[in-house]
């Protein structure tokens, strides 16, 4: 594979939308940029299994619900920003997860370059695998940059993903209590 350098990459970046990587203000930017793409998308290297710290349920089957988690993630597609808050609901069968860890679960997938739907099914779909509960409710509401600041210019417009998988699926009366408790 050819060798990359990302500082040159991010001078040629700025050469090309007509700026002068020189001058002042612009000297330091491709560091600070690398950098910052460092933490965009560090979840390459992280995996949702060293994450979590699983834990018996003590019999407990009543749903479990995380929301308005916020959440930063970058469109692979345009390579710019989109936000919102994820909601996340399961009822357990066995087995739990401490809730701080559903946040972190979350980021480990959206900093990547993502697309809403994906991101959606990667969080409800790891659940799955980890605890393998009864049912999962992945609800996620979104801006994106792309939408507001290039393209249609629609600046308000926001996008509900969701997936919904066992009893969340089946079960009219669960997927009802879940999406009252996340006010949907
Ligand atoms: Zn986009």
């Amino acid at each position: 594979m050819k060798k990359i350098y990302p500082l040159e990459l991010i001078r040629s970046l700025l050469l090309f939308i007509g700026e002068n990587p020189e001058r002042e203000g612009l000297k330091k930017t491709p560091e600070r940029v690398i950098r910052s793409y460092e933490r965009l998308f560090s979840g390459y290297k992280k995996d949702p299994r060293d994450l979590l710290t699983v834990f018996d349920g003590e019999n407990y089957d009543e749903m479990i619900v995380a929301k308005n988690i916020e959440f930063y993630s970058t469109c692979e597609h345009h390579m710019l920003p989109f936000f919102g808050e994820a909601h996340i609901g399961y009822i357990p069968l066995k087995k739990i997860i401490g809730l701080s860890k559903l946040p972190r679960m979350v980021d480990i997938y959206a900093r990547r370059m993502q697309n809403q739907e994906r991101l959606t099914s990667q969080i409800a779909q790891s659940l799955q695998k980890l605890l393998n509960p009864r049912g999962v409710g992945v609800v996620l509401e979104a801006r994106h940059f792309c939408i507001m600041c290039r393209g249609v210019e629609k600046q308000r417009s926001q996008f509900i993903t969701s997936s919904l998988l066992g009893s969340f699926k089946n079960d009219m009366n669960t997927r009802s209590e879940f999406l009252k408790l996340i006010g949907k």
